[in-house]
Order: structure tokens, then sequence, then C-alpha cells
């Protein structure tokens, strides 16, 4: 099964970027609780809160910026495979559900509409998700990041 995390509340970008590319994300800013959190969803924590650091079910986040950081944790999870542009949404972490390009019509703006066929809906939120510009962005952002091979296969 794939590895899932929660991230501290220092770690929101790094939080936004995982589930940017489908790894299942939780995010905490309550400080302690996280600990209970982490241990009842079994997710490894990430943090850079020193006090933290050398527990089993804790990863010490070193690197500063949220780019780096992130691939770190795919190298260090080997979360390759798990790679899943476009599946989870970016704020609340739901997974994604295809929904009938008629049922978006008035919910994207119109020259959105008349250029894409693919839609996902977030079930948690309700934001819209298309395969537009945005995502293609992301997905070159992605690519940077982790250096290697083409992720649109996966989505
Ligand atoms: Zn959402």
């Amino acid at each position: 099964m794939a590895q899932k995390f929660i991230c501290d509340g220092m770690l929101g970008k790094l939080s936004r970027l995982l589930r940017m590319i489908g790894i299942d994300t939780a995010y905490s800013n309550e400080g302690m609780a996280i600990l209970l959190s982490a241990r009842r969803e079994e997710r490894i924590i990430l943090t850079r809160n020193r006090q933290l650091r050398g527990r089993k079910d804790v990863f010490f986040v070193e690197a500063t910026t949220p780019e780096q950081q992130l691939h770190v944790l795919v190298e260090r999870y080997g979360l390759w495979s798990d790679v899943k542009p476009f599946t989870r949404c970016v704020l609340c972490n739901e997974r994604l559900v295809a929904v009938e390009k008629a049922a978006v019509k008035d919910k994207v703006p119109y020259f959105t509409y008349e250029h894409h066929d693919e839609y996902a809906r977030c079930p948690g939120c309700g934001r819209i998700y298309w395969k537009g510009s945005h995502y293609k962005n992301m997905l070159r952002e992605v690519e940077a990041v982790l250096g290697r091979g083409s992720y649109e296969k996966n989505t």
C-alpha cells in the first residue's frame, strides 16, 4: 500500500505539492495532536520540529524549499510508482471523481468548457479540476522537481 503522510503547520506548501502528485497527505497545525492523528491513520509525520526528531513515525525534513522537500521524500520513500498527478484535491486531499462535461457547464469559464472534455470534481470542497494550461505547467514543474520521466500516462 502507498505510504501516507501528515504535514505539520510549517509544511503547508509541501502538503499541497504531495497532493498535486497524488500522494495521500493530511495536514495538521494543532501541535502535538498530530502524533495521535498520525498513529490513528498510519501516516508518517513530516515536520521541521526538532523536538520530534528521532521518532520512528517521524521524518524530519531538512530541506528548506518545498521543491527540495518533495524531491527528498520521493527518493526516501520510493514514491515514483505512486505518482499520479490530477487524482487528488490540492486543498483538502480528497480523491477526485470524474464528472461528465455537461455537469460542469455552469461551473467553469466558457473558454475552458469549449476547449476541454475531461473534468474531475472534489467531493470534499466541490472544486472542479481540468487538464488545462495550469495542469500542464504543474506537470512540467513536477517533472522538473522529480527529475525523471513523464507522469502524464499515470493520470
Ligand atoms: Zn477539495
